[in-house]
């Protein structure tokens, strides 16, 4: 018996069907296929990202502070820009060169826009000084920052001809958005960039929706949401060495547990409230933007299909429900401002969390 079911084993772990010869120079043109088509896509999910980002950008200068730099919405490169892995194909799908920096992406109304310039050119020169053909996209950015709004000259290339048009850039907000492809429905901010995933972008349907995910975390950023997590972290510290200060006093060691869990409770109790107060600054930051903010509330509909434990409870984020209804809420408030002719300016007050605090690991979102 023993060697029988030995041996069935081993028949087991034979392949059993047989299967197609798979020769390696198909798979390697099925690969470069899938490989341009998965390029173009980033890129235009990303051209979406940046359209949105654009428009948010420009409509809240006053909110960012020193965080902003004169912007023009385009974004260029080269193939010896982007990761190794992607220049091989780069040409093919995109049509980048190797010479001179190619137009991936021109948000809507923006000042690249209005000068004319499209995706496909090639961009050559900003006032006679050469484009950097390796960190274009960083280069363009410092240049356009040092520049500031002054009109420039820039010289592009279109159908092998040479232009030279006038783009008169504009202040926008400065904190960089990462645009990463990853299923997850998440975007998350360290107050120094903003990253977005391409399931949180597959997610919204609207623009207004993807919009007001941009907000939230731009929102974040400007409140200063991060280092105020850090201080609350130490005042929930402080309040633990107080407590079990006292309680060494009457004799009786706490062993410092009152501090841990205050310490978690601290960061945690104020995460909850950030979030909704992050939801409520970045519609206003959506609005002043000119996004209609009728029904993207449903945006957390959409997010209770993909995530239905946040529909009960969220650790470090208020519910689906509360999310959503409190988007509703604001957005009437907005129109009511909007219709009394009144500045869109958020009130800021104190937002009570609609749940205790529990310990867990933090994430922004
Ligand atoms: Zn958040």
């Amino acid at each position: 018996m023993v060697v029988a079911s030995a041996l069935v084993g081993a028949q087991c772990a034979m392949p059993i069907s047989r299967l197609p010869q798979l020769p390696e120079n198909e798979i390697d043109a099925e690969r470069r296929i899938q490989q341009v088509a998965q390029m173009r896509e980033y890129y235009g999910q990303l051209h979406r990202v940046d359209n949105v980002a654009f428009r948010i950008r420009t409509a809240n200068i006053a909110d960012c502070g020193e965080h902003v730099a004169a912007q023009i919405g385009l974004y260029a490169t080269t193939p010896q820009s982007l990761p190794r892995r992607y220049r091989s194909y780069a040409r093919e799908a995109l049509g980048m060169t190797w010479s001179r920096p190619t137009v991936i992406s021109v948000s809507d109304g923006s000042p690249a826009a209005q000068a004319g310039i499209v995706k496909g050119d090639e961009i050559i020169s900003l006032n006679g000084e050469l484009i950097a053909v390796t960190g274009t996209a960083r280069w363009l950015r410092k240049w356009f920052a040092r520049n500031g709004t002054k009109p420039v000259e820039a010289v592009i290339r279109r159908a092998d001809e040479d232009q030279t048009v006038t783009v008169t850039p504009v202040m926008g907000c400065s904190i960089p958005i990462n645009y990463v492809t990853a299923e997850e429905a998440n975007a998350a901010t360290d107050g120094e960039q903003i990253i977005i995933q391409s399931g949180m972008v597959e997610l919204a349907k609207t623009d207004a929706q993807l919009a007001s995910i941009i907000g939230h975390e731009l929102a974040h950023a400007n409140l200063g949401h991060i280092e105020k997590q850090q201080i609350n972290t130490l005042i929930g510290f402080a309040g633990g060495v107080a407590i079990d200060g006292g309680f060494a006093l009457g004799g009786i060691s706490t062993g410092g547990a009152f501090r841990r869990e205050l310490t978690k409770a601290g960061g945690r109790a104020y995460s909850v409230a950030f979030e909704r107060e992050a939801d409520y600054v970045g519609a206003y930051y959506i609005a002043r933007a000119g996004y209609d903010l009728t029904g993207v509330e449903d945006l957390w509909r959409l997010m209770a299909m993909k995530n239905p434990s946040g529909i009960q409870l969220a650790r470090t984020h208020p519910t689906s429900p509360v999310r959503f209804l409190q988007m509703r809420k604001v957005a009437a408030e907005i129109a009511d401002k909007k219709a009394r002719g009144e500045p869109l300016t958020p009130d800021l007050r104190f937002v009570q969390t609609e749940q205790p605090p529990s310990p867990s690991g933090e994430l922004m979102r």
